[in-house]
């Protein structure tokens, strides 16, 4: 009997995965065929100074809209695109397009570029950016590429010399999603960055009495003594943006501020430069 129930479950795990399989096959497929189309799009989202509350960067997000399947998020699709072997193209059009827009668009705003693990070890990064400056005209210093810590599990040797030949073209390096990894501060000893950015599973906690305020402001301090910058990310609420720039936070993103839109951010009018001086609450009716 009991091997009767194990052949059972073999089946079902058996028929479970073929399912995942043919899901995955077929997201791979509408992918190509969007991509083919040029069906897939940018998403910017603000990221303000939490001194003066004026947007200083913005995020660059990838966005599928698909007229059959529908709205595909990036943690479904950026993994099937990897292992398509599709994220090394689609990351370069980003890269370009991203630029693009922030030359054409987003006076004194810098823009944030995700970069995939798969798309950092393979050939020709460094060329794929400086062509993308290249090409639009962007300065360097208006680019901050993204990375998280699975970047950083690779090749020590090979990481080091990606890191360092693209800081050499002026760009800047932000190590996302800080803290969710499994050695976090291992990375900080051994890499330089101008920027971490503090996931915002940290961010979530504040006011529901974990310990992730004092975790955040031995963060800032370490981050501050290294001579890095801190972004909070998902920051959803006018408390958490006053905690945080209280804790001395760089700079602010979430959907507090803006979610990510279609448009690119503008810099604040004047007036609107000066109400954000006396404070943060002003922004949310600014950005909305
Ligand atoms: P990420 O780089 O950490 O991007 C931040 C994510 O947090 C975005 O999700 C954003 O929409 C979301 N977010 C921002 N503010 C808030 C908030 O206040 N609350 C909550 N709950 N969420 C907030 P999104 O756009 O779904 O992207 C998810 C992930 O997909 C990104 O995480 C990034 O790892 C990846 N991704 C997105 N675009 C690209 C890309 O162009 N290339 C690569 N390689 N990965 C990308
Ligand atoms: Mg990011
Ligand atoms: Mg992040
Ligand atoms: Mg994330």
């Amino acid at each position: 009997r009991a091997k009767r129930g194990g052949r059972g479950q073999a089946l079902y795990f058996e028929l479970e995965m073929e399912r995942e399989l043919r899901e995955r096959r077929e997201l791979e497929n509408a992918l190509r065929y969007t991509l083919e189309r040029g069906g897939l799009s940018l998403a910017f989202q603000p990221i303000v100074s939490a001194r003066s509350g004026e947007v200083v960067s913005c995020e660059a997000l990838l966005r599928w809209e698909d007229p059959v399947v529908g709205s595909v998020p990036p943690s479904l699709f950026v993994p099937v695109a990897e292992e398509a072997g599709l994220i090394v193209p689609i990351g370069a059009w980003v890269l370009r397009e991203a630029c693009r827009r922030a030359m054409e668009e987003g006076a004194g705003i810098d823009i944030a570029v995700n970069l995939s693990p798969l798309q950092f070890a393979a050939p020709g990064l460094v060329d794929t950016v400086r062509a993308a400056l290249a090409e639009t005209g962007l300065p360097p210093e208006r680019l901050i590429l993204e990375i998280t810590e699975s970047v950083l599990i690779q090749d020590f040797g090979s990481t080091s010399t990606t890191l360092s030949e693209l800081s050499a073209l002026g760009v800047r390096i932000a190590l996302d999603d800080f803290g969710t990894g499994y050695s976090s501060l291992s990375y900080l000893r051994q890499y330089r960055f101008d920027r971490i950015k503090i996931d915002r599973s940290f961010v979530a906690e504040i006011g529901r009495g974990g310990e992730s305020v004092a975790i955040i402001s031995a963060v800032i301090i370490l981050a501050r003594s290294l001579d890095m910058e801190v972004t909070a990310e998902g920051v959803e609420s006018e408390a958490q943006a006053e905690m945080l720039r209280l804790m001395g936070c760089d700079s602010l993103q979430g959907y507090y501020f803006g979610r990510p839109a279609s448009a690119f951010p503008q810099a604040l009018a004047e007036a609107g430069r000066e109400a954000a001086r006396g404070g943060l609450a002003p922004m949310r009716a600014l950005s909305q």
